[in-house]
């Protein structure tokens, strides 16, 4: 390999939409198997192969670690994380190594803001209960339905709190101004946007908006600092009716806790696109009938993959001219 070949680009799986912008400026663009490398043993060999590599565009199950960076080479200058959350990435070690990270904010925000809405009115009106008792004969079996059978959780007028007042979380919170839903946010830092119409919200401590409200639907990114956030103290503190919502990171939320709380009614149903250890759900996770669960397919619909991958091309194009990145991860 001599410093006169192309810069390589090493794409960790498929994705929907075209690389061609960054082969357009004369790099070799090589993109891994439809289904990525879950074993990083293999993703490290893949990146050996390809090495030396100017720039991975990485998944957010790639761990990006020290071996990660060890195994795509010194000529390594950016990971660009396919997704907006970058709690897989080890930003201390790239930075050591003067590797910029970046991600694809906005393309995932519709689409997340969508699935929470699904999973907040499935888990109300309990879908994962009614849709099998319909598929599997139950219904044709009882016949009628009762007046007092399977009754979901009302959901107009009632409180919505929103942990982790951003992108996502505004457009959740837009989403519910159909349903004339008094809105409650918990940030680091003051909303004033949030505050104002159409929302006119009001910012809460975390442990006040559980206790006030009917659903809480989280946000925010997955640190240190998060990582728990929802544990079983914080569970106690909910409504015995309070429905949670996770569209974030699964790890927020002590899952073991969760399961308990369900388990005794302590909150009454959930919905889960992220699990604290995926694609595997704690034990006795999957046996509840009150937790909707979808694999985190939050920015699943192909017009928003296609632009996470059209961002990705602008950040990697911008790293290639030597430019500021328009998405670097701070
Ligand atoms: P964002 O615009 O950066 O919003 C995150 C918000 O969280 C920020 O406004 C931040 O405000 C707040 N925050 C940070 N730390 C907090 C804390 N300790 N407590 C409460 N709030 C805190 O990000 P986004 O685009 O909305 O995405 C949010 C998260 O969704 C991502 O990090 C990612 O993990 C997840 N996500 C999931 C999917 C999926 O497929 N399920 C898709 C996209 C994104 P302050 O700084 O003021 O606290």
């Amino acid at each position: 390999m001599s410093a006169n070949d192309p810069p390589k680009i090493v794409v960790t799986r498929e994705t929907p939409g075209s690389y061609d912008p960054i082969a357009a400026q004369g790099a070799n663009v090589v993109i891994g198997p439809p289904s990525g490398y879950p074993d990083q043993a293999d993703l490290h060999r893949f990146l050996r192969d390809n090495a030396p590599i100017d720039a991975v565009v990485s998944m957010f199950h790639d761990q990006v670690n020290d071996a990660f960076l060890d195994a795509a080479g010194g000529r390594l200058r950016a990971v660009v994380n396919f997704a907006v959350g970058y709690d897989n990435i080890d930003t201390a070690a790239c930075a050591r190594r003067r590797v910029t990270v970046c991600n694809t904010p906005e393309a995932t925000t519709e689409g997340t803001a969508d699935i929470t809405w699904t999973l907040l009115l499935a888990a109300a009106r309990r879908l994962p209960e009614l849709d099998p008792f319909v598929r599997r004969g139950g219904w044709a079996e009882h016949g009628l339905m009762g007046m007092s059978d399977f009754l979901g959780l009302d959901i107009a007028g009632r409180t919505l709190h929103i942990i982790g007042a951003g992108r996502i979380g505004m457009a959740v919170a837009l989403r519910s101004i159909g349903w004339g839903m008094p809105i409650l946010y918990t940030s680091r830092s003051r909303k004033r946007d949030w505050e104002n119409a159409p929302l006119n919200a009001t910012r809460v401590t975390i442990d006040e908006g559980l206790r006030i409200a009917d659903f809480v639907s989280i946000h925010c990114p997955l640190n240190d600092e998060t990582r728990h956030l929802i544990n079983a103290d914080r569970l106690a503190k909910m409504k015995s009716r309070a429905v949670l919502i996770n569209t974030a990171r699964g790890a927020i939320i002590d899952e073991a806790a969760l399961v308990e709380a369900l388990k005794s009614g302590t909150i009454r149903a959930a919905g889960l696109d992220v699990l604290e250890y995926e694609p595997h759900p704690a034990p006795g996770l999957i046996d509840l009938p009150n937790v909707a669960l979808t694999p985190h397919i939050g920015s699943g619909a192909s017009k928003y993959r296609a632009m996470m991958t059209e961002i990705v091309c602008e950040n990697v194009t911008a790293i290639l001219q030597n430019q500021t990145p328009p998405n670097p991860v701070t």
